[in-house]
């Protein structure tokens, strides 16, 4: 399938993702970043219509970018006290640096996207709400803070959990097809093969 994906980095260091399933004019974002001009001018310029946000998990550098977007936005419902209340980790990691405002939108609960076109895997461990979306024809699973190229999600924070995070390895990564490009919500790209042999966190908790 012809398909076209924009990667924006922002300076919280997490991706987002404009994907172009279709090559056409819709697209959908992956991750709201709180600096989301640039995305929303590459929309423009390209004269693109939103079909809609999807949202890998609640941490703001992820998600506060809500308050500026003005299509659908799907996210699990877990973590939706996380986005909605961003200002506690802001402090926390940034000494209240940035000033959010509060996200008062609908939230729509992502398992209620049910399509031929992507696949929702639930795995908690970095937050109780952490999803990945996989689309099969075009290879491709963003998988927000779960996995890395090179190491996995904290699970020290609000709502993680580390026995959560090994489950989650073990039985949702591990069934990720091999031939997979994983698209992660910070760094570099890598196929699914390659990370389960070398990243060592991967490969620790799948072979114990
Ligand atoms: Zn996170």
């Amino acid at each position: 399938m012809n398909s076209e994906l924009y990667r924006f980095t922002s300076f919280t260091s997490s991706n987002c993702y404009i994907l172009r399933p279709f090559n056409d004019d819709v697209c959908f974002f992956v991750d709201l970043p709180p600096d989301l001009d640039e995305p929303i001018n590459y929309v423009k310029k390209n004269n693109l219509s939103i079909g809609g946000a999807l949202v890998t998990h609640g941490h703001f550098d992820h998600s506060l970018g809500m308050v500026n977007f003005e299509s659908k936005i799907f996210m699990n419902l877990e973590d939706e006290f996380l986005a909605r209340n961003p200002q506690e980790q802001i402090a926390s990691f940034t000494n209240n640096f940035i000033q959010s405002e509060t996200f008062n939108g609908e939230i729509i609960d992502v398992n209620t996207l049910n399509n031929d076109l992507i696949n929702i895997y639930h795995n908690p461990g970095h937050t109780a709400g952490s999803t990945s979306f996989e689309f099969p024809d075009l290879g491709i699973i963003f998988t927000g803070d779960f996995v890395f190229k090179e190491s996995i999600g904290r699970t020290d924070l609000k709502s993680g959990s580390n026995s959560d995070m090994i489950s989650s390895i073990k039985n949702v990564y591990s069934k990720f097809n091999k031939d997979y490009e994983i698209l992660p919500g910070h760094g570099p790209s890598e196929k699914v093969s390659i990370i389960s042999k070398e990243n060592e966190f991967i490969r620790e908790y799948l072979n114990d």
